[in-house]
């Protein structure tokens, strides 16, 4: 499931940096979108605008349906499911178990998007495809909700983390034992902090 990418950071006019690692499963980049903690929290899809420029983004490398209306229109329904879906991660994270209300959330935006498989079989080897049986909005939610699930059901192949950094919030999909940041650049602003603050209490005391 996971997708190979770059990191990007991606700048756009009037808007903000999205937190768009690029190596993660559709599920986690959504709940990304919700970034820091506290008073320092942004909500990356906190304006239509944004909502419509995030799916532009990532919907191609995720192979997510076309929404012909966009989803801005839908941005209610957009912001609950992707508080549901941090919600849902961060619980597996933590150990905990999810608001019962984010779960049902989660359920039913899978629930209204049911997908059937469709064998290819004219000539070679047989391959199956997953087809939609809805469209827009509907589609494309019930994709990140169906990934939510998978992700914190499936086997301990992958584990979901949270970011080493203090000051970053990202989760990502632990794909190897070492991976402790949810990129280099975080790793490396970590070590550059610890290295300064052991500079500096050597240089003080
Ligand atoms: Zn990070």
């Amino acid at each position: 499931m996971l997708t190979v990418g770059i990191h990007c950071y991606r700048q756009i006019m009037d808007g903000p940096d999205f937190p768009i690692l690029g190596t993660e499963p559709i599920a986690v980049e959504f709940a990304n979108t919700r970034y820091g903690i506290g008073d320092e929290r942004i909500d990356f899809l906190g304006t239509a605008r944004w909502i419509e420029e995030w799916f532009t983004l990532v919907s191609a490398r995720h192979g997510l349906p076309p929404s012909d209306e966009g989803l801005g229109g839908d941005e209610a329904r957009v912001r609950a499911l992707r508080d549901a879906v941090h919600n849902v991660l961060s619980a597996a994270i933590d150990g905990q178990v999810p608001e019962t209300g984010a779960v049902d959330r989660v359920n039913t935006a899978a629930a209204a998007a049911p997908t059937h498989p469709r064998l290819d079989w004219t000539a070679g080897s047989p391959t199956a495809h997953r087809l939609d049986t809805t469209g827009g909005s509907t589609a494309v939610l019930g994709r990140i909700a169906t990934c939510c699930i998978d992700l914190v059901t499936r086997p301990h192949s992958s584990i979901l983390r949270r970011c080493g950094s203090p000051d970053c919030s990202l989760m990502f999909v632990q794909n190897h034992s070492r991976r402790r940041y949810c990129h280099p650049s975080c790793a490396h602003r970590d070590r550059q902090a610890r290295y300064y603050r052991r500079h500096l209490k050597g240089a003080t005391s």
